[in-house]
């Protein structure tokens, strides 16, 4: 994506003063010149920013005002045990109400929606955008928070809400719960601002129909302001982004190269105005592509696809990236082919070889087709060769964690 004027003039005017303002740039571009950093070329020169980067920054070390200006901590935290600390100035706190305001307005609503935020309150970012957003635009909030499942029945029953804010498995578990109960004629609801994860088309059918709703995902993370840094249109193509207030690049993961518009690969986002705590070249790991054309809704606002995966699910094979995501698109869109698959990846007489598991019904003497079929698809889709290997339901081990799809046997 082209970076724009206006988004060129903000980078150099953070970059300008970055060193000075904050420890941990200062560190990190010690020895660059960044008066030297004027086009996108330029830029694209510049080092990553890391989780791990941040976490060294423990406790405010991303600080990049004096401590009487912050006005609010949030933090992510992560596996090691030491968590981000990011800090928001008074203006950081506002931004983010504003493009949080703007992806409900995105969605439909308006002052009169009674907005019923199921995302958790505390440290991380969730619950409080929400909320702040939902206010900002003047409708009107039940703060819940995740869990009791009856009480939020009965608040939602009772106080008719109008919009479901939760993530994917939490919305499902409500729509089933409320089907169960044989309520959907007492419930008020209409739209439903979900947690962008990957979630498959079944399921979000399923949470459409059950509670009677139009869904939107909504994207963002903790480091980056939290949730609401961009959302999908009704048109349901790609989830529209604020670049004026964020710049976003998609990098191949393993290179660390800016990928042409299309291709997929990894998220990196620069903060354009945050105060508290900007971010250069922000690695999110989420795999997405950026969308291109215009879109049908109408909204400038660019766009990127669904997120699609985490760069730690993927794999290179025989210079191409690849991740179970677009194996999932393919296979779920073939008639006779079942939900379970797997990758096999061998490195057999000097050549990497795919082998690509598939459950069907369809009896052993009439597999051939099908697999002839998928072999053409992915190799279309996904630009490999693979062996394509038919088998009976039930043949394929079933594992608690979905995602471990590719096993590689390469090394
Ligand atoms: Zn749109």
């Amino acid at each position: 994506m082209k970076m724009n004027d206006y988004q060129t003039e903000k980078i150099t005017g953070i970059l300008s003063t970055i060193k000075e303002k904050s420890p941990f740039y200062g560190k990190k571009f010690e020895k660059i010149d960044l008066s030297k950093v004027r086009t996108q070329e330029d830029f694209e020169k510049l080092p990553f920013t890391d989780k791990e980067d941040l976490r060294e920054a423990y406790p405010l070390g991303l600080k990049a005002v004096p401590e009487k200006d912050i006005v609010r901590i949030h933090s992510s935290s992560g596996t090691t045990g030491v968590p981000v600390i990011i800090p928001y100035t008074k203006r950081d706190v506002e931004d983010w109400g504003t493009m949080f305001e703007r992806c409900y307005r995105m969605a439909g609503l308006n002052s009169e929606d009674v907005v019923h935020v199921t995302p958790g309150y505390g440290l991380w970012t969730a619950g409080i955008g929400f909320q702040y957003g939902a206010e900002k635009l003047g409708a009107m909030v039940i703060p819940m928070g995740p869990g009791n499942t009856d009480k939020q029945i009965m608040m939602m029953t009772d106080l008719h809400s109008t919009a479901l804010c939760a993530t994917s498995s939490y919305a499902l578990l409500l729509s089933e719960e409320i089907k169960k109960r044989g309520i959907r004629d007492k419930i008020s609801l209409r739209k439903g601002i979900i947690g962008s994860e990957r979630w498959g088309d079944k399921m979000r059918e399923r949470i459409a129909n059950d509670l009677g709703v139009e869904l939107y995902d909504i994207y963002g993370l903790t480091e980056i302001y939290g949730p609401g840094i961009g959302i999908s249109c009704s048109y349901e193509n790609g989830i529209h982004m604020w670049d004026d207030y964020l710049y976003f690049e998609i990098i191949d993961p393993k290179t660390g190269k800016v990928l042409p518009d299309g291709q997929i690969g990894e998220l990196v986002i620069t903060t354009l105005l945050k105060e508290g705590a900007p971010l250069i070249r922000y690695r999110t790991h989420d795999l997405t592509r950026i969308i291109t054309g215009d879109c049908p809704c109408g909204s400038r606002y660019p766009r990127i696809d669904i997120i699609t995966g985490r760069t730690d699910d993927m794999v290179k094979v025989k210079g191409t990236n690849i991740f179970p995501a677009q194996f999932d698109s393919v296979l779920s869109a073939m008639k006779d082919v079942e939900s379970e698959y797997q990758i096999m990846i061998d490195h057999l007489e000097g050549k990497d070889i795919v082998t690509v598991f598939f459950e069907t019904k369809l009896p052993e003497d009439k597999r051939t087709t099908l697999e002839k079929e998928a072999a053409k698809r992915l190799k279309d889709a996904v630009g490999i060769t693979v062996v394509p290997k038919a088998v009976g339901i039930g043949d394929l081990p079933r594992s608690e964690k979905k995602t471990n799809r590719i096993f590689d046997n390469r090394y």
